[in-house]
Parts: C-alpha cells; structure tokens; sequence
C-alpha cells in the first residue's frame, strides 16, 4: 500500500463511459460541408472568424460523409435534392445528427405550396434541432449547436438523448 501512496493521486478522474464519450463526442462534431440556399450564407458567416465555430470543435466542414457527423441542412430542400440527402444522410457513420436551420427545411418556408418542394425535410431524414429564421442568424445557428451539445450530454450507450 506504501508504494502507490500519493503515486496516481493527480493523474486519475473518476467518471463514467457515457459522460466521458459524451464529451467527446460534443466538443469535436463535424459538419458535413453543404448548403442548399440562402441560408448557407449564414451557415458559412458563423463558421467564419466574427463568431468562430471553432470554439465549440465544429470548424472541421467535412467534404465526404463517411468523415461527418453533423448535416446541418441549410436551405430549401427540393423533391429533386431530397433523395440525394437522403442518400449523403445514409453514408454519415452512426451517431450521427441533424439540425434543421431556416423555414424552408423545416416547413417548406416562402415556398411551402410550390410544386417543387419537400413541405418538411423530416419527411426525409430524422431532425435533431429546428432552428426557425429566414435566414436564422448566426447567433441563432449558434444556439441550435449549443442545444444540441445538451441533448448529446443526455445520451447514454443504450440511446440517443431526447
Ligand atoms: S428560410 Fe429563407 S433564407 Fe433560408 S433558404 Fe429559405 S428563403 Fe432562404
């Protein structure tokens, strides 16, 4: 007992699985690298300099699905896009999460009655955060980034947070 006395003392945290995969999981989520309209404009100023994403480890735009974990669909989604969303959602690896940024992705916004487009793209993928706007600010994308943190941290290994 005498020779590990004060030997680990400063180099040992007690936490759990979830909590620390949580954490990680939260400070390091990566954004898939697409817009679909006007409101990638907003999205691309919030990754920009002035409200810098990379304080929250989001700054990584990914080129390639199989490299992101956060699709943050920004803009109107037409029936012509929407199967090949569908199709970059599916190549994302698990867990994987969605963020629904302006009226158009959530409800069709001024185009909700147009023949050609998709009235709420939860009929497309599952949505994790709905941020209302057009275009939602940066400040209110960054808001819907920082809820989602929260719901990641009510995750245990068993099921996503809610
Ligand atoms: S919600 Fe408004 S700003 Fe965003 S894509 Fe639609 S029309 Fe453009």
């Amino acid at each position: 007992m005498g020779v590990i006395e004060n030997r680990f003392g400063p180099n040992i945290i007690v936490t759990t699985v979830d909590k620390a995969i949580n954490w990680a999981r939260k400070c390091s989520l990566w954004p898939l690298g697409f817009g679909l309209a006007c409101c990638a404009i907003e999205m691309i100023s919030t990754g920009a300099s002035r409200y810098d994403l990379a304080r929250f480890g989001m700054e990584v735009f990914r080129a390639s699905p199989r490299q992101a974990d956060l699709m943050i669909i920004a803009g109107t989604v037409t029936k012509k896009i929407a199967p090949r969303l569908r199709l970059l959602y599916e190549q994302m690896p698990e867990k994987k999460y969605v963020v629904a940024m302006g009226g158009c992705a959530i409800a069709g916004g001024p185009f909700y009655d147009s023949y050609s487009v998709v009235k709420r793209v939860d009929l497309i993928v599952p949505v994790d955060v709905y941020i209302p706007g057009c275009a939602p600010r940066p400040e209110a994308l960054l808001h819907g980034l920082l809820k989602l943190r929260e719901k990641i941290d009510r995750e245990t290994i068993a099921r996503k947070g809610n």
